[in-house]
């Protein structure tokens, strides 16, 4: 019998033998690694033996969560990062090259929108489309069209991507295709299912759950045949071949660009993600109560929740997605200042950062997506009124009243 993956996650640790029978893995920190003989040192470097030689290329705790997250995304293996960005680059860079063609949803968390244009910058042309629709994807396809980049619910617009249409168009023309999985997690989809070959986590988020740590990862799901790919080294073409991607992922992205996550905070990941399952459905149903409260209140003029059968991909998430989310944008009517919904609000936080256990709010286009101009955010569909709500596991009777006083605030204003 095949366990639960909720089952699975808890004993991942101890099934691959945690030192001292500890029930999860312990926290190693040391920088550097010692054998007893210069030959088994020379073959842990040259890869012809596993191990570890020094911090910046793992170790073993973050090995541990590796595994958890190859687990959870049903992948063939994990390399782990510093942050989702430092995932999302070491990536790029290590696969891509000087004149190679990208392209990538226009609607996509800020960041990952600002990277695309320093990867301009850097020779690479990226061409930025309505992923809703893998027609307008394969229309900006090329001949040097290295990789597909989505992600599955778009932060802040909750946009959701074609992602089985795109998945079928990467698949016939062997095409990278990397799918951001942070806001759906695990829990709720798993990219392999539609033939993703690269899964992106921001593991500060809900993984983590607890906002005490960053990280970020990428899985190969395996699905991928490298050896079509015509960037990878020779020195990387070795092993088994589905392995090929990563192991120039860690060499060129993790060990050259050295966006390393450390063992704590990979500990503290590895700890949130065992009640990821429970986390995810609380959120989710909370946010769901949210989403609905705000869609009938007088001075909200839209509700942009995959949950709500107003989303314009409301069946395709229903479909896909065994769940909707814990992410939820709205817009408030003419004539109500965001920042008055914002500043009324008691028990939701001001603050940045989603996926978290507490419910956070904040003012999307004047915070994350600001410095891209109004050019951009309007072609992102991220109206000026925009409040992101990332919400948390408390109560939901709490949250539904912050709402409704800070509502009952603005309303006898
Ligand atoms: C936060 C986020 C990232 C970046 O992750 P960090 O860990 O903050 O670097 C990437 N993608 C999405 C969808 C995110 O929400």
């Amino acid at each position: 019998m095949t366990r639960d993956i909720s089952t699975r996650i808890l004993h991942a640790d101890r099934a691959a033998g945690a030192e001292h029978g500890a029930t999860h893995k312990p926290l190693h920190i040391a920088t550097g690694y010692g054998y007893e003989r210069a030959e088994d040192l020379t073959a842990v470097f040259q890869g012809d033996k596993s191990g570890y030689v020094y911090g910046r290329q793992g170790n073993p705790t973050t090995a541990a969560l590796e595994a958890k997250i190859t687990l959870m995304e049903d992948a063939v293996g994990t390399v782990s990062f510093a942050s989702g960005m430092a995932a999302i680059i070491s990536t790029m860079t290590a696969l891509l090259q000087r004149g190679d063609h990208v392209v990538a949803s226009r609607f996509l968390f800020g960041n990952t929108a600002s990277w695309f244009s320093t990867l301009t910058q850097l020779g690479c042309e990226v061409t930025l489309v309505d992923a809703t629709d893998a027609a307008n994807v394969e229309q900006a396809l090329r001949p040097e069209t290295r990789m597909v980049f989505v992600e599955t619910i778009a932060n802040p617009r909750t946009q959701v991507a074609d992602l089985a249409g795109i998945g079928q168009l990467c698949t016939a023309r062997q095409i990278v295709y990397i799918v951001d999985n942070t806001l759906t997690t695990p829990r709720l989809f798993r990219p392999k299912a539609v033939g993703a070959s690269l899964v992106i986590h921001s593991l500060s988020k809900a993984i983590c759950g607890h906002g005490n740590a960053l990280g970020g990862s990428v899985s190969d799901t395996g699905l991928y045949d490298w050896a079509a790919y015509p960037n990878l080294l020779p020195a990387y073409r070795k092993g088994a071949q589905a392995n090929w991607g990563l192991l120039q992922i860690r060499k060129k992205g993790l060990r050259d660009l050295g966006g390393t996550l450390s063992a704590e905070h990979g500990h503290r990941i590895a700890t949130g993600a065992e009640t990821l399952t429970l986390r995810m459905e609380r959120a989710c149903g909370n946010a769901m109560a949210l989403a609905r409260w705000l869609e009938a209140a007088p001075l909200v003029s839209a509700v942009h929740y995959p949950g709500l059968k107003s989303h314009d991909q409301h069946g395709r998430a229903t479909d896909l997605f065994s769940g909707y989310g814990a992410l939820f944008s709205f817009e408030t009517v003419d004539g109500v200042d965001p920042f008055d919904v914002l500043n009324a609000l008691e028990l939701v936080i001001k603050s940045s950062h989603l996926g978290d256990n507490r419910t956070l709010a904040l003012p999307a286009a004047r915070t994350i997506f600001w410095e891209m101009g109004e050019q951009m955010r309007q072609s992102m569909q991220i109206a000026d009124s925009l409040i992101r709500v990332s919400v948390g596991i408390e109560a939901e009777a709490d949250l539904l009243a912050d709402f409704e006083q800070a509502f009952s605030k603005l309303g006898n204003k």
